[in-house]
């Protein structure tokens, strides 16, 4: 566990403190989800899934504007840097330094994915690094489900979306997330979670009323730009977590079973060149060399050049091609 702890303060930038005790909390002790909690899980990964039916249904009536994909696009590229660029690289993996009104920002955008708030975000994200595939793992798919194609499947859908439903390995903020418990701007967007989650439901309304000049414009537009972006985000995301440590390649021997998805990159903003990330952790550039397209590196590269965005953490090529030489050795 101790080992565990240093490797998670070096890769993911956790701040540890040294007077906690050497073994994890019994898991009894942990706090386990509340039954409210796991309701409210599986609500949010379900309603938006039964709404996104929904919209296809009436799209395949003739109820789709032009606007409600519009809308869509508008909402989607904003919240989904938001989780690749915001929550996951600057407050995981502290890639970049920026201004707190930009910290806030970034939370903000995150919150709106509805993910979960930022400091729990954080902390499971920050675990998983930590136990990235072996017992501690809050989604792994090779722990525990068993052999054959039938304990692949039950992994896979495990490390997708049945660890966010059944949530048996909680992660716990003060010790994997003290940072952000500290910091005021944080903890503020934090405790407002759901003040951004319903915002990120009602822009999409008032784009649909401007856009359109009615109200129906806005409700499919809400559908869309709401639900149906909620869907969308969250099983790109889930993907990471469940596809990404199981097809593709592995460039770097890591210890654990991450791989690089290539298809999966330009939908996942980047985030799929998961092998390079569990290789190292904190580079603000998941794609490695100019073909590894990683729209949220090159955000981070837009914010940097703003101004915007300092203390980028570049791996070094001496550093890749000495991590290279001993994956191959
Ligand atoms: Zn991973
Ligand atoms: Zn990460």
């Amino acid at each position: 566990m101790a080992d565990r702890l240093r490797d998670a303060t070096l890769h993911s930038a956790v701040t540890v403190s040294t007077s906690r005790p050497d073994t994890p909390p019994a898991r009894a002790l942990a706090p386990v989800g509340s039954l409210g909690d796991r309701i409210a899980n599986i609500g949010v990964t379900v309603v938006p899934l039964l709404l996104l039916g929904f919209a296809i249904y009436i799209a395949w009536g003739g109820t789709l504007h032009w606007q409600d994909l519009v809308v869509l696009a508008i909402v989607y590229v904003p919240v989904g840097f938001g989780v690749t660029v915001g929550f996951h690289r600057l407050f995981t993996h502290r890639s970049f330094q920026t201004y707190p009104a930009l910290r806030a920002l970034w939370a903000i955008l995150g919150s709106a994915a509805v993910e979960g708030p930022v400091i729990e975000w954080v902390a499971y994200h920050r675990k998983h690094h930590a136990f990235s595939d072996e017992v501690g793992d809050p989604h792994s798919p090779h722990v525990g489900h068993g052999s054959g194609i039938l304990g692949a499947l039950r992994g896979l859908l495990h490390a997708h979306v049945g660890w966010v439903w059944f949530n048996d390995e909680p992660a716990e903020e003060d010790i994997y997330a003290r940072d952000l418990m500290s910091d005021r701007v944080v903890r503020a967007v934090d405790r407002t979670f759901l003040v951004w989650v319903v915002v990120g439901i009602a822009i999409p309304f008032g784009l649909g009323v401007a856009l359109t000049g009615e109200v129906t414009g806005g409700l499919t537009a809400m559908l869309w730009g709401g639900a149906v972006r909620i869907v969308v985000c969250h099983h790109l995301t889930f993907s990471i977590n469940s596809l990404c440590h199981f097809f593709g390649r592995r460039r770097y021997e890591t210890g654990d079973e991450s791989r690089n998805l290539a298809w999966l990159a330009p939908f996942t903003f980047g985030e799929a060149w998961h092998n390079n990330h569990h290789a190292f952790p904190t580079s603000a550039r998941h794609g490695v060399g100019r073909w590894e397209l990683d729209l949220s590196g090159m955000v981070i590269r837009g914010l940097e050049r703003l101004g915007l965005a300092w203390n980028v953490v570049r791996i070094s090529p001496e550093r890749r091609a000495a991590k290279l030489a001993g994956t191959q050795a």
